[in-house]
């Protein structure tokens, strides 16, 4: 029914409006404007029935029909102007307006009778059409006609001369290479089909039908049942609606009321089915109005019956519509709440995590202080160990010096010498202990002063050369004799490092030899200390630089150690800005390779030397009648040092006090050369008198200020740097080698 009104539609559009171009938008009035074009034709219509003119009132009559019938879908008053130009056309059938309108005439009756289910009836109005148009050569009506009588056949179940008539047409429009009538005759089979419930069939057509250069008309209806199609498929929801909004696109476009209100209906329907009922209710109203215009030109029962059908579905839309706002509802409010919860936890997590980290640095800080707190108390704790071990230590050195050179049977030499070395090496770990707790609180510093390396290979060398010659093995030692002779560096470390070293190659080297070399290399100096002894792994070189970490423990109870020697070479080297590494083959020997950065000094007046007992006495010498005041409390300690000046410096003036008040007190009384002082005394100690001393000498103008000594047996840098505050001029750490003792003697007393 619908391809039949639209076909009319498409005829009479061409027929009234020719002048105009087609797919011109300004030809479609919208619907305000043809309700008042109606109004003003029904005015034209009273004027040419007052005057009697034929010709206008057909052509005003035709106009109409056409108008109410497409665009305000009004079958009923359409109707009766139908019947009143059919009774105009028999009664004036030579009218010039007869051969226009006939043919569309006719198929509007039959197209109105069918609507009023006069299918028989239609036919003859329909045939009527057709032979008209052909003769008065209306191509259009021709095709529309044609289409629209299938139809009628289709209903009439008359499905054989249905099918034929649009095969018919098919092929003339193939015959005659039409494919506007091919599209249409697409369009018809695709109607007779679906009629049918053939539906794929249909789909099938009705999508070949689809022609970009049909009328908007044409094209939505199209549209609209390629959509009817899919949604009788069932399973296309999606071409359901894209085809369905696609024709309705166009409606709206054409202004066309009848495929606007079929495309509303469909798209109600489909929305619903998917579950849209915001967009489901939407299309539900429009349909609605659409259909409440129409069934206004119907009766009144029509509409009551039809209201109550769509009011019960606008019911259950609306039904459905609150249930899903609801449940929208309930899912943001439940979307709101989970959100909330998971900020509570994330908020909870985070506090929390804040409170545990806030909690771990306070922890951290904590340790740190501890761990701080702990590494002052371990150097306090070593220093004040190292003090109390050193002040015993220093009287049994000094003692056993002195009973070494005291007349005494030679049975008990052997005994004697294993004494001192005992107590010399007993020395060098207390100071390897101490050292090591020093670089591990940042707090050993390195000397930059003129030295000669030459000489303090020299004399590591000498004292090595008498353990390397007890195990038989050759000491070689190589200078190559371009080396620079003053270098600036830190004899003492130099002395420290290399003193290790060789000791090393000594220990672990059974036969063979030794050879320390001293070269430059590029600008550093190089030592090399090469030896043929047990060698070390592969796996223990990384380790040995490491504190406390000794090769191979059969090698521990063999030779001893501490496994300290290795690890404070390297840092003193690196604090220098040097490098040390070893080259070794277990069995074969190492060669231990050090450089550090080279610095060539000024020449001076090197001290550094290595100095015999033949030479120490004749430095006493030097020192003949020296006057020396001895603050000391440290019986021990005053036996020691009134031994050794004695033993070096002839006719020496000694005199001891025993502590800080009394030395200042004798320092103003008598004359003295210079002052040995200990720095821990009671009553006051050797600070404050040294103090006291250079502030009288201040005050007296005495132009040559006594040199003062310290004496102690703290090697911490704070005690030293003390000492220097207060105002003495030297150290000596007890226990004191005799070249130390008596070469700081000469230098403070010949300096000032
Ligand atoms: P110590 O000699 O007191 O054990 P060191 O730090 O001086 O400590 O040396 C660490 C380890 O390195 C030694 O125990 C020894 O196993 C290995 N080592 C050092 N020098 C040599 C060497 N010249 N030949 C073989 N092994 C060596």
């Amino acid at each position: 029914m619908k391809k039949l009104i639209l076909g009319i539609f498409f005829v009479w559009f061409s027929f009234v409006f020719s002048q105009t171009p087609k797919d011109s938008i300004s030809v479609l009035a919208p619907k305000e404007d043809n309700l008042l074009r109606i109004s003003a034709w029904e005015k034209q219509l009273e004027q040419a029935r007052a005057r009697g003119d034929i010709y206008t009132q057909m052509k005003v009559l035709m106009d109409m029909i056409y108008l109410k019938v497409n665009n305000l879908a009004d079958t009923t008053t359409s109707y009766e102007d139908a019947l009143e130009l059919e009774k105009l056309v028999n009664e004036h059938p030579s009218n010039r307006a007869v051969s226009l309108i006939e043919a569309p005439l006719n198929m509007f009756l039959g197209f109105l009778i069918r609507d009023q289910n006069r299918l028989e009836e239609s036919i003859s109005y329909f045939e009527k059409g057709v032979s008209l148009a052909k003769k008065h050569g209306q191509k259009e009506f021709f095709k529309d006609a044609n289409v629209a009588l299938s139809n009628v056949f289709n209903r009439l179940q008359k499905k054989e001369k249905a099918l034929a008539l649009i095969n018919d047409l098919i092929t003339k429009a193939l015959n005659e290479k039409d494919s506007t009538l091919l599209t249409r005759a697409y369009e018809a089979k695709s109607g007779y089909f679906f009629d049918n419930k053939l539906i794929d069939s249909s789909l099938y057509y009705a999508k070949k039908s689809i022609d970009n250069n049909a009328p908007y008309n044409q094209q939505s209806f199209r549209l609209y049942r390629i959509a009817e199609c899919y949604s009788m498929l069932e399973t296309y929801n999606d071409s359901v609606i894209y085809y369905g909004e696609k024709a309705l696109e166009i409606a709206e476009y054409s202004q066309n009321d009848r495929e606007q209100k079929y495309a509303h209906g469909l798209l109600k329907d489909i929305y619903g089915k998917v579950g849209k009922y915001e967009e489901a209710f939407h299309h539900f109203s429009k349909f609605y109005s659409f259909e409440q215009e129409q069934l206004s030109f119907n009766n009144a029962l029509k509409i009551g019956q039809s209201n109550i059908e769509l009011e019960k579905e606008r019911a259950q839309l609306q039904q459905a519509l609150t249930y899903q706002k609801l449940s929208n509802q309930k899912i943001i409010l439940w979307s709101v709440l989970g959100i909330l919860s998971i900020l509570v936890i994330a908020i909870i997590y985070i506090s929390n995590r804040l409170k545990l980290i806030k909690k771990q640095n306070k922890i951290i800080a904590q340790e740190k202080l501890r761990a701080e707190q702990s590494e002052r108390y371990k150097e306090q704790f070593l220093a004040n160990m190292s003090h109390e071990i050193r002040t015993p230590m220093h009287a049994i050195s000094g003692m056993l010096n002195s009973l070494r050179r005291q007349p005494h049977p030679e049975s008990q030499n052997d005994f004697l010498n294993v004494m001192k070395i005992s107590a010399d090496n007993l020395l060098v770990l207390l100071n390897d202990v101490l050292d090591m707790s020093k670089i591990e609180s940042g707090n050993l510093d390195i000397e930059q002063v003129n030295m000669n390396a030459k000489v303090s290979l020299e004399q590591v060398v000498a004292v090595c050369k008498y353990k390397a010659e007890e195990k038989g093995l050759e000491l070689k030692m190589n200078i190559s004799p371009d080396f620079p002779d003053t270098i600036i560096g830190d004899p003492d470390r130099l002395h420290q490092i290399l003193m290790n070293l060789l000791s090393n190659a000594i220990k672990f080297t059974e036969k063979g030899y030794v050879e320390i070399n001293l070269s430059q290399k590029d600008d550093n100096l190089r030592f090399t200390i090469k030896d043929t002894g047990i060698g070390i792994s592969s796996n223990q070189k990384e380790l040995i630089f490491d504190s406390f970490k000794q090769g191979k423990s059969k090698s521990k109870g063999k030779f001893g150690g501490t496994g300290l020697g290795l690890t404070i070479s390297k840092q003193l080297i690196e604090l220098q800005g040097g490098e040390i590494w070893v080259e070794s083959e277990e069995d074969k020997g190492s060669i231990f390779y050090i450089e550090l950065p080279l610095i060539v000094g000024e020449k001076t007046e090197a001290t550094q030397k290595l100095v015999g007992e033949s030479e120490l006495k004749s430095l006493g010498n030097a020192l003949k009648g020296l006057r020396v005041l001895v603050a000391e409390d440290n019986e021990f300690n005053i036996m020691v040092i009134k031994d050794d000046l004695t033993w070096y410096i002839p006719e020496v003036k000694i005199t001891f006090v025993e502590n800080g008040k009394l030395a200042f007190e004798t320092f103003k009384k008598f004359d003295f050369d210079i002052i040995l002082m200990d720095v821990q005394m009671p009553e006051m100690n050797g600070y404050k008198a040294t103090r006291k001393i250079r502030k009288f000498e201040k005050d007296n103008n005495i132009i040559k200020p006594i040199a003062i000594v310290a004496m102690t047996a703290s090697l911490l840098k704070n005690q030293i740097d003390k000492c220097y505050d207060a105002g003495m001029d030297a150290y000596i750490p007890k226990p004191y080698k005799a070249e130390d003792f008596m070469n700081t003697l000469i230098k403070v007393t010949q300096g000032l």
